[in-house]
């Protein structure tokens, strides 16, 4: 197809429009085939042109946000910006409606079919009501829609006689020409001829799109970039209605900014403010943990939620933008259980959908620093590995929860103590792999505090079961994780037969702690 629209290019196109100072279609790309002029003008390539400058036209546009720096100070401000928010969402869902209307009219009948689904702004799981089905093909004028180009029938000529128009006919040609400019991308200027009665000819219709091609390319490359450099803070519109929304409402102060960005959530610090009703407090510092709605990190993520019971109903019924915000009500959940077992860890001020709100660990807008980063002396090394040992166990037998991503990564050196943190993925005891979590859980806190220099740390196999209660004797890795597994397996089979979990490795088979 390229190398067809090179060739359909003339190279001696003259001195390039005012509009560009360098001649797009001076050096053609390699004309590696040539066709025909018969070729270029035969419908069947019409057709795929049109085809394809129809998908040129919707490049992939990202929301980019700057990190919401957000503050309460200036409300007039931020409730402008609010209003241009949703202008913008309202835009983009008229983008996405006319995007759908555009792919209707190419698929037609067709029985293979070409998705836009990835051109679209508000994808599925963003959209968060069904405004979006709202088609407004039915209003009686559709200001996005171009008037149509006149058609010429199969046979290729309309009229009779020596009225006979072709499709080569030079005024119906640069009409139809003139109106396809319209679906060049988007920011591709193409000024108002497409409302005067303009002919582009074929030459410089096909040189035009050459160049908005390149100039589509060049964007998105520095689109990207751009996209590169901000994309760790950025968050999606909806997200920044929501944060707006909580500091408008005064609950929270100020968004000062981002503490961290992982693959599946960015943490905002912000300055706590006023609850709307008298019982509940605000902590002076709250961390922001938004879950990202980009749903391809989370996808390796399935087994630790399809399997847990807790969840398994709602699971498979539920779309991917539900999924993510489980896995905050997921988080929300095992930290209140943690916080009623006493376990240091963040307290939770409030969820909304896939922003999960909770009080802050650390000072004056510095996080508490990672235990992997913190440099303790040999006293509090030790103390560190008690309280480890101490809140494991509290979490397997007060919370019924093994964390499964315990490490030094999640844990927060504060206030001369551990806190645990990043709780959205911990699980039950009896999840079909929760006692494999659990061990792995046990060889990171393990090899931690052994490489820490705290000699009386028990090695992972001990760990595991000091934890759990379980007696796995196993003197080697291999064997203990086939204990494990067989453990697992024996439980799995139980339910299979008996519809409900074994409670042997819930030591005091205590059932399981709701807060919900
Ligand atoms: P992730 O899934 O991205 O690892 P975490 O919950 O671990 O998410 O948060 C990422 C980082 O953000 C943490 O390592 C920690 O530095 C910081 N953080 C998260 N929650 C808090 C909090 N409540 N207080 C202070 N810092 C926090
Ligand atoms: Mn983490």
């Amino acid at each position: 197809m390229d190398s067809a629209l090179a060739a359909a290019a003339t190279p001696e196109a003259g001195p390039g429009p005012a509009w560009q100072s360098k001649c797009p279609w001076g050096a053609p790309n390699a004309t590696s085939r040539s066709c025909s002029l018969a070729d270029v003008m035969s419908e069947q390539l019409a057709k795929e042109l049109q085809l394809e400058e129809e998908n040129a036209a919707f490049p992939e546009v990202v929301a980019v946000a700057e990190g919401p720096f957000i503050t309460g100070e200036n409300v007039d401000t931020s409730s402008d910006l609010m209003l241009a928010q949703m202008l913008q969402m309202e835009f983009d869902r008229e983008y996405d409606a006319q995007l759908r209307r555009e792919e209707k009219k190419i698929n037609g009948d067709s029985k293979v079919s070409i998705s836009f689904e990835n051109y679209r702004k508000v994808h599925p799981y963003d959209s968060d009501s069904s405004e979006d089905e709202v088609d407004w093909q039915d209003t009686r004028h559709d200001p996005y829609r171009a008037d149509k180009p006149t058609t010429t029938p199969r046979r290729g000529f309309i009229g009779k006689g020596k009225d006979i128009t072709t499709k080569h006919d030079e005024v119906v040609c640069g009409r139809k020409n003139t109106a396809r400019m319209e679906n060049f991308a988007p920011e591709f200027q193409v000024g108002d001829g497409i409302g005067m009665d303009l002919k582009l000819s074929n030459q410089v219709f096909n040189a035009l799109k050459q160049h908005a091609y390149s100039e589509e390319r060049r964007s998105a490359r520095l689109h990207e970039k751009k996209e590169h450099s901000t994309a760790e803070k950025a968050v999606d519109p909806k997200t920044r209605l929501l944060l707006y929304k909580m500091v408008n409402a005064g609950m929270l102060e100020t968004i000062t900014g981002c503490i961290s960005t992982g693959k599946e959530s960015v943490v905002f610090h912000a300055y706590g403010g006023k609850s709307a009703t008298e019982d509940k407090v605000i902590p002076p510092e709250c961390a922001i943990k938004v879950f990202k709605t980009t749903l391809n990190e989370f996808k390796n993520r399935d087994k630790y939620i399809k399997d847990d019971y807790r969840f398994k109903d709602r699971f498979s019924k539920l779309n991917p933008r539900k999924i993510i915000r489980m896995w905050a009500e997921k988080e929300m959940h095992n930290l209140t259980r943690m916080q009623n077992a006493g376990i240091p860890c963040p307290q939770v001020v409030i969820l909304k959908k896939h922003i999960l709100v909770m009080s802050f660990i650390g000072k004056d807008q510095i996080p508490a620093p990672k235990l992997k980063d913190v440099t303790l002396s040999s006293e509090d090394m030790k103390k560190a590995y008690y309280q480890t040992l101490n809140m494991m166990q509290q979490l397997y037998k007060e919370c019924n929860l093994v964390h499964a991503d315990l490490s030094e990564y999640n844990m927060l050196w504060h206030d001369g103590k551990v806190w645990l943190i990043d709780v959205s993925q911990s699980v039950e005891p009896t999840h079909p792999h929760g006692l494999e979590f659990l061990f792995r859980d046990c060889r990171n806190v393990a090899q931690f505090f052994q490489k820490g220099g705290v000699a009386e740390a028990l090695n992972e196999r001990e760990l595991f079961n000091a934890v759990s209660g379980l007696n796995i004797t196993a003197d080697n890795e291999v064997d203990f994780q086939a204990e494990i597994e067989a453990l697992e397996k024996m439980n799995e089979d139980h339910v299979q037969n008996h519809g409900k979990k074994l409670s042997t490795f819930s030591s005091d088979g205590d059932p399981p702690i709701y807060d919900e």
